[in-house]
Formats: C-alpha cells, sequence, structure tokens
C-alpha cells in the first residue's frame, strides 16, 4: 500500500499549485497548516492523527460544531433531490420568513454566498437608495475583502494619521484612488472626533457601516451612546445605518443589534446563517431593500448570483438557525460568561498583565491589562503578535487546542464545561510558560 502522506508532505505539494499554498491565509500556521481529516461536534482530527478541541469554529461560523446531525441528515435529504437549480426553492422562502420574523429590522432579505459579498451588497444598495457614493467605516475594522469595505486595515501605524482624523488607507496595491476618496474613516466608540468627520462629509455619505462587536477592534462592544449618536446622525443626514452582522449575528437571539435601542437600516450577515455551507445575506427596511426588485420600472441595483440562496445552504442554514432558539442562544451565552470569569481568574493566577473582552459565545484575550477601547489600543506590534504566535502555538502543539489566530474564540452549542475546564487550564500552563 502507498505510505500516507503527511501535512508537512501535502503542504509542499500545494505550494506548488496553490498561490502560498492555501486559499485561506486564516488556515497557515508556521511551518505549515495540518490537513483535517474530519471533524465531529467540538473535536477536530488532523491526517496526522491529532485530535484538537476547536474553539475557532471555522472562523465563528459554525454555532453548532461540526456535523451537527440535524443539520446533516436535512442536508443528506436535499442533495438526494439537487443542489442548485435554476427553478426558485421553497426552503429559501421558509428560510427568509424565519429570518425575518426573528429580526425586528429585517423587513425583506437576499441571500448571497459570502460575507464579502453581503457587505458588497449592503454597501450598493446605500448608494443606489441614497444616489450618493461614500460611506463611513470604523479605523481597522474587518468587513470581508470588497475594495471599498477594506480600507483602513493598515498593517503599519506610520500609515494611520492623526487619531482625530484616521487615514483612509486602501489594503491591496494597485487599489484604484476613488476607493480611498469615497470611504471616510471614523474612530470606533469616540462620539465627538466621528461626528466631526461625518459632518465634513455630511453630502455624500450613504451609509454609515458599523460591526456592533469588531472583532480587529479589539472584540469591544460598541457604547450604546456611541451607535445611537451614529443612528441620529444618519437621520439628521439622510444616510443609512447599517450594520455588519456577518460574525455578531450569534451574539444574541436577534443579532448583536438586539443589544440597542436602535434599528439599523440594513444588515450584511454571513457565517452561522449557512450552517457550515457558504452564505451572505443583506436584510433590512423594505423600502431600501427595493432598490434589489427587478419587478421596479426603474430597477436601480441589478443583482444576482449563480449559487445565491442554492437549496443546500438555504437547508442547512435553517436548521442551524431553527436549532439556535433563544433557549439555546442563553444557555452558549452562560457557557461563554463562565469561561471569560475561568480566563480572568487563570490571568490572576499566573500573574500576567492581560485582559479579555467580547460579547455573547466570543471573548478574545489581550496582551495588556486594561481592556481596549480602541483599534489603536488593541493592535499588536511586531512584539505583541510574536508573543500572541507563542500562545497560540503553546495551546495548538502542547494542548491540542485550537483558537482564533486573534487570540480569540467562538464557542459553539455543544461544548459544555469540559472543554471550557480544558480551555481555561490549557490558557493558564500557557501563560505560565511564557512568564
Ligand atoms: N464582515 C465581517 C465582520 C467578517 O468578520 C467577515 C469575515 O470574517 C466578513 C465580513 C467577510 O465574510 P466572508 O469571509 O464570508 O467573506
Amino acid at each position: 500500500m502507498a505510505k500516507k502522506e503527511n501535512s508537512e508532505e501535502i503542504y509542499n505539494k500545494a505550494r506548488q499549485v496553490i498561490s502560498g499554498g492555501v486559499s485561506r491565509n486564516t488556515v497557515f500556521r508556521m511551518p505549515y497548516p495540518n490537513y483535517a481529516n474530519s471533524a465531529s461536534g467540538c473535536y477536530i482530527t488532523d491526517i496526522d492523527g491529532t485530535v484538537r478541541t476547536d474553539f475557532a469554529n471555522n472562523m465563528a461560523a459554525l454555532i453548532h460544531g461540526h456535523s451537527f446531525p440535524p443539520i446533516v441528515d436535512a442536508v443528506i435529504e436535499q442533495l438526494k433531490k439537487g443542489t442548485a437549480y435554476t427553478l426558485a426553492s421553497e426552503i429559501e422562502v421558509a428560510f427568509a420568513t424565519h429570518l425575518i420574523e426573528r429580526v425586528p429590522s429585517f423587513e425583506r432579505i437576499r441571500f448571497m454566498n459570502s460575507g464579502t459579498e453581503a457587505v458588497m451588497a449592503m454597501i450598493k444598495a446605500s448608494r443606489a437608495f441614497t444616489g450618493r457614493p461614500k460611506i463611513a467605516k470604523a479605523e481597522g475594522a474587518y468587513h470581508g475583502t470588497y475594495d471599498f469595505a477594506e480600507v483602513s486595515q493598515m498593517a503599519d501605524p506610520s500609515n494611520w494619521g492623526k487619531e482625530d482624523q484616521p487615514s483612509s488607507v486602501p489594503l491591496a496595491h494597485g487599489t484604484p484612488p476613488c476607493v480611498a476618496k469615497d470611504v471616510v474613516i471614523y474612530p470606533y466608540n469616540n462620539i465627538e472626533r466621528t461626528l466631526n468627520i461625518l459632518d465634513k462629509h455630511a453630502e455624500d455619505i450613504a451609509c454609515v457601516i458599523v460591526d456592533p462587536v469588531p472583532h480587529r477592534v479589539g472584540l469591544v462592544p460598541g457604547n450604546h451612546d456611541f451607535i445611537e449618536a451614529l443612528y441620529a446622525w444618519t437621520r439628521k443626514n439622510e444616510a443609512l445605518l447599517v450594520f455588519d452582522e456577518v460574525v455578531t449575528f450569534r451574539v444574541n437571539y436577534g443579532g448583536a443589534q438586539e443589544n440597542y435601542s436602535v434599528k439599523p437600516d440594513l444588515t450584511s450577515l454571513g457565517k452561522i446563517i449557512g450552517g457550515g455551507f457558504p452564505v451572505g445575506a443583506v436584510a433590512g427596511r423594505a423600502d431600501v431593500m427595493q432598490v434589489f426588485d427587478p419587478h421596479e420600472k426603474n430597477l436601480l441595483l441589478p443583482y444576482s448570483g449563480t449559487f445565491s440562496a442554492n437549496p443546500i445552504t438555504m437547508t442547512a442554514g435553517y436548521q442551524a438557525m431553527k436549532y439556535f432558539d433563544s433557549e439555546a442562544v442563553q444557555q452558549l451565552n452562560s457557557l461563554a460568561d463562565i469561561a471569560v470569569k475561568q480566563i480572568r481568574e487563570a490571568i490572576k493566577l499566573a500573574g500576567v498583565p492581560f485582559s479579555v473582552t467580547g460579547a455573547g459565545s466570543m471573548f478574545r484575550i489581550h496582551l495588556r491589562p486594561d481592556p481596549p477601547t480602541t483599534y489603536r489600543e488593541a493592535y499588536q506590534d511586531k512584539e505583541g503578535k510574536k508573543l500572541v504566535n507563542e500562545l497560540l502555538d503553546y495551546m495548538y502543539y502542547k494542548e491540542n487546542t485550537l483558537m482564533i489566530n486573534t487570540f480569540s474564540c467562538m464557542l459553539s452549542t455543544v461544548m459544555t464545561q469540559k472543554e471550557i475546564d480544558q480551555l481555561t487550564e490549557g490558557l493558564f500552563r500557557a501563560f505560565k510558560a511564557l512568564k
């Protein structure tokens, strides 16, 4: 029998055919990524035979862990009936109805294939509805890879600009200059500075985009006053307030927006609503969503996608969300509260100057004594990244625990106190080893 290749051997071949050896930078680990063999519940087994507890959950996308039986069963039934039709499928209507009933700000919805696409469609819808060219986004916030959404992700602080006037710098080389011109950058959670900046572009801003718990900005929830100030500003200036809930939809039954008194005009969704399959969606006010309506005589936003609302994703997503009911949300969030409490105790006991931020079932550990409040404070310089990587490596190789590369965890409903204890004990040993 031919010798079974290990991850290192496969990776060496991968580098010959895939640019960089991987199609997702986030799966890369030094010196090579491990290749998954199978996964079930909260455990992943790689082809080299190591079993790891999964606190990454496919970058926050799996709310019930791996191979959740109700999803698997429903998807197998649908697979036998076909995977994608040119015709519409009823399951899309059932799933849309579920999501609209779930969240008060959702009056209409449209499905697509990724969070990046959802953010792009949301921005285009905002421009089409208002007839304005600009968007405003928080400094450093990640919203996927659409040109306009990825402005201000600079690795080099010398590009940041002044704190009260953050620079609009595109991420990818070769981005047309008009992109930076049409993206206004505001400092998250700072009302005075943000409103000053927005006022300068008041007549051109189509939407203010905000992630209510932006992970690159430290996984710090938006202050209520701040979100309300953005809402008031958009009402006064006839712009839209749009939430990127691609990640944060897991925070509450109705998404993180349930925690605020104001309703966004539009919301982008992705990750958990696909039940483990590629997905995106935009939902919101019926009059704004009308820009997508092909029956309109004057169609403002022609938009379609070959695999949008494909029946496999719709089936898996519907099951995932049905099982993520209020009770499941509460149970999961309580488990996360316990985890955060235990991690804070581990930090104290190990005597390391670290802190924890988060919301709902997500949390992030920071290598600073006080939790960050801004992107600049949450930013890891070269030395900080090195330490984070050492800790992640300890967890991965010594504790067989997979975390997200910002030193974050995204819990799933199949986790129990056992996995939380394992995580916090592992972290304690990692903290001690670092000292
Ligand atoms: N928006 C946010 C807040 C995200 O975190 C992500 C991905 O991590 C995206 C959008 C893009 O989603 P996708 O990776 O599905 O394109």
